[in-house]
C-alpha cells in the first residue's frame, strides 16, 4: 500500500519510501476492515433542488454574454443571479479549470472539498456548487451536461471532477525543475488580478481549487493514485450552470489540453473554450430568491 516501487525509486538519488519500515497488521485486520462503508453526508437533508424551477428557467432563456477563452489562457466573466452560463468546447477536446467567486466578496469562493463529500468526486446535471465556510450555500447549480452519458468508465473515470486541484507552477517546479508560466493556476491568478484592479500577490490567494470541466479523472485502483485520461469532450458538448449568486467566474483553457499526456507544458495540443451567459424570461424567476448564507455562527 502506498510503495509504488517504479514511481519513487525511478529516478538516482531520488527516495524510495519502499525501504522505509511498513507497520505489522494486528490479527484482527481483516475484521476491521471489513467495517461497513457509511455514506458520509445524506444529501436528501439538503434544501430542495426543485428541477421543475430550473427546467423553466433554461426553456426559453436568450443569450446576453459569450466570452472565448485562448488555449493556455483564462478569462473572467461576470454572471449575475438568476443568469445561466455555459462552457462549450469548440474546435476540439480541451478541459478547463474553473473558479468561482461572490462578486461582492472573494471571500465566498467555491468550495470543492465540501461539494465532493456532499456529492460525488465529480459532478454532473442536479449536483450544486457550494462555498467556503462559513458561507456554505449552493453558489451555481448545474442545470445541464452533454456528457452525463459518460458516468464512470471502466478504469473508474469520471468527467468533471473536483478532485484535482488545478495544475501550479509550484508542484511543476518540485517535479521538473522547470519553470512554466501558463498552468491554470497562474492563468487564473493574472485573470482575477486584471479583473479586480489587484496585483498578482494580493489575488493569488483568491485562487482556488477548481472544478475541472470536461477533465476525465479517477484514482487507480490499486494505489488510489490519481490519474487522467483523454477527455471524451467534443466540440459542441456543454455543461450550463444556474447561478444562484452574483458571480465572477474565471475559466483557464488547460495547458494539458484534453489532458491524455501531460499538462504544465506547451506539448498538448490546445483549444480555446467559449463561456455563454444567458437571461431566462423574468416570469420564470418571479418567486426565486437567492440562497441565504448559513444562519450558524461560530460565535455564538
Ligand atoms: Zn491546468
Amino acid at each position: 500500500m502506498g510503495c509504488a516501487g517504479d514511481v519513487f525509486a525511478g529516478a538516482a538519488g531520488s527516495t524510495n519510501l519502499c525501504a522505509m519500515t511498513p507497520s505489522k497488521p494486528p490479527p484482527d485486520a481483516e475484521a476491521r476492515r471489513a467495517a461497513a462503508p457509511v455514506v458520509a453526508y445524506d444529501i436528501r437533508k439538503l434544501p430542495v433542488a426543485d428541477p421543475a424551477f430550473y427546467d423553466r428557467a433554461r426553456a426559453d432563456m436568450s443569450k446576453v454574454g459569450e466570452t472565448i477563452v485562448p488555449p493556455r489562457q483564462a478569462r473572467a466573466f461576470d454572471i449575475p443571479a438568476g443568469h445561466l452560463f455555459r462552457v462549450v468546447s469548440v474546435e476540439g477536446p480541451q478541459v478547463g479549470d474553473l473558479n468561482l467567486w461572490n462578486a461582492a466578496n472573494l471571500a465566498e469562493r467555491f468550495f470543492s472539498g465540501k461539494t465532493r463529500a456532499l456529492h460525488a468526486t465529480h459532478l454532473s446535471t442536479g449536483d450544486r456548487l457550494w462555498s467556503a465556510l462559513p458561507y456554505l450555500r449552493p453558489m451555481a447549480t448545474i442545470t445541464h451536461d452533454t456528457l452525463d452519458w459518460y458516468g464512470f468508465d471502466a478504469d473508474g473515470a469520471g468527467v468533471h471532477d473536483v478532485i484535482g486541484t488545478r495544475c501550479d507552477p509550484y508542484t511543476n517546479r518540485l517535479l521538473t525543475g522547470a519553470d512554466y508560466h501558463h498552468c491554470c493556476h497562474s492563468n487564473l491568478t493574472r485573470t482575477l488580478a486584471a479583473r479586480q484592479g489587484l496585483s498578482f500577490d494580493q489575488a493569488e490567494p483568491h485562487v482556488h481549487d477548481v472544478m475541472n470541466v470536461f477533465m476525465c479523472t479517477g484514482f487507480s485502483r490499486d494505489e488510489h493514485r490519481y490519474f487522467m485520461k483523454a477527455s471524451p469532450v467534443r466540440p459542441g458538448d456543454f455543461i450550463e450552470f444556474f447561478a444562484e449568486i452574483d458571480l465572477i467566474g474565471a475559466l483557464s483553457a488547460c495547458p494539458g489540453g484534453d489532458c491524455g499526456a501531460s499538462h504544465s507544458s506547451d506539448e498538448a495540443p490546445c483549444h480555446p473554450l467559449k463561456v455563454e451567459v444567458y437571461r431566462p424570461r423574468a416570469e420564470a424567476l418571479r418567486d426565486w430568491r437567492p440562497p441565504p448564507v448559513s444562519p450558524y455562527s461560530s460565535g455564538a
